[in-house]
């Protein structure tokens, strides 16, 4: 005979809280109880206890009362308190280390970023130096009275669900269980594709409150593109990252523009990477080879070149243009999402640059006559993947406030 499940009322109280703190964090403009019971269709009296015990645990606070101009009384909006929830992010990529830590209302709590290159660096050092560096920070951040929601770590590689990193390329590492460093395991940390976690990062009131028009909306569907020696990605439908089955889809730097095109250390010919990847632009106009085309410096030279009309730098400029716009148009062919989100080294594109790359996907994509292409990039965001490691900490809160609230 079927069990049958019965619903604990702390089940309900816990989905019904993390119902109303997602829609405060959506919301650019705070919201009153009322609205708050008219937009999740929970009954007056169910939100009035609900924000009242956000507010006893000092989540929410009362904004200033605003009088309405029609009748009724005035409607309090309700306010994240900022000083009480924080997530950590954590990012290990080719150019060095840090993390940062985010409040719920958005804020920027605390960053420390070490630059350095990291090809072929010793895990087991980098692992132990963030560890030391993040003690350092949580003892400040208890003392502050914050509650740490969680953390995540984004990696340039392909991690599994069960915290496994399979391969970085560009950091020269391989078959890694992160759950052998103690960092890991005393902060729990949700490691994954640092696309995937800068992808989160453009999703307003993800984790934390949104504010002001954000690229897209809380449920918007875009394809992310994060371009630098490696280059990744990440599709984002209704406001869901597709990760797959094992965490490893989006990877649209290894697709094929050109099947007799040059070899990519994946092996594979003529991947998007090998054309348009930070290191290959460099190595393909001469400037550099190896680690020393990972340099900014040698970066800056290549783009310098490109605007001074060197022409072996403006072929090798061109023909990464051409795959990247071909890449976003099988991209846009096999995923019907239409708006296109750059980061990265590409992110630096002028507006004239960007309207041509959009000028070209929209003549060449299936569905030209019907779709629209917008194409957008990343400026005001230094290490979105750092934000979006953050954002995943802070989202087990939000995802499950009751655990957080009764262990106060
Ligand atoms: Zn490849």
């Amino acid at each position: 005979m079927a069990a049958l499940k019965r619903i604990n009322q702390d089940d309900l109280r816990n989905h019904n809280l993390s119902v109303v703190l997602s829609q405060i964090l959506r919301s650019a403009n705070p919201l009153s109880r009322a609205e708050l019971a008219k937009s999740t269709g929970l009954t007056k009296a169910t939100m009035s206890l609900l924000v009242s015990l956000l507010i006893d645990h000092r989540v929410v606070k009362e904004g200033v009362p605003l009088v309405q101009a029609v009748y009724g009384r005035p409607s309090t909006p309700l306010i994240i308190n900022e000083g009480r929830v924080c997530g950590i992010g954590m990012q290990i990529n080719t150019d060095g280390y840090g993390y940062v830590v985010l409040d719920l209302d958005g804020s920027t709590i605390a960053e420390r970023w070490v630059a350095a290159d990291l090809h072929d660096a010793h895990a087991d050092e980098i692992f132990g130096d963030l560890d030391a560096m993040l003690l350092e920070q949580e003892k400040i951040l208890h003392e502050q009275d914050y509650v740490i929601a969680g953390s995540g770590l984004a990696l340039p590689g392909l991690v599994t669900d069960d915290r496994h990193l399979i391969v970085a390329r560009n950091l020269g590492w391989e078959n890694i269980d992160l759950m052998k460093f103690p960092l890991v395991q005393r902060l729990d940390v949700v490691a994954g594709n640092e696309s995937n976690m800068a992808a989160i990062a453009h999703l307003p009131g993800y984790a934390s409150q949104a504010k002001g028009e954000g690229m897209v909306g809380p449920d918007g569907s875009f394809i992310y593109i994060s371009t630098d020696i490696g280059i990744g990605g990440a599709i984002v439908r209704d406001g869901k990252v597709v990760i797959g089955n094992n965490g490893f889809a989006g990877e649209l730097g290894h697709l094929s523009v050109q099947m007799d095109g040059p070899l990519c250390h994946c092996g594979r010919h003529g991947c998007l990477e090998a054309y348009a990847g930070r290191r290959s632009m460099v190595e393909n106009s001469g400037i550099a080879m190896g680690d020393d085309a990972t340099s900014q410096e040698a970066l800056e030279a290549f783009a310098k070149g490109v605007a001074d009309g060197d022409p072996v730098m403006r072929e090798v400029y061109e023909n990464a243009f051409d795959a990247m716009v071909s890449t976003i148009v099988s991209v846009v062919n096999l995923t019907d999402v239409s708006t296109v989100i750059i980061g990265g080294c590409w992110s630096r594109m002028t507006a004239g640059e960007i309207e041509r790359m959009r000028m070209r996907v929209q003549q060449e994509i299936l569905s030209r006559d019907k779709v629209d292409i917008k194409i957008m990039c990343t400026r005001d965001m230094r290490r979105p993947a750092l934000i979006g490691a953050a954002l995943v900490g802070l989202r087990r809160f939000v995802d499950n406030p009751l655990h957080y609230l009764e262990q106060q």
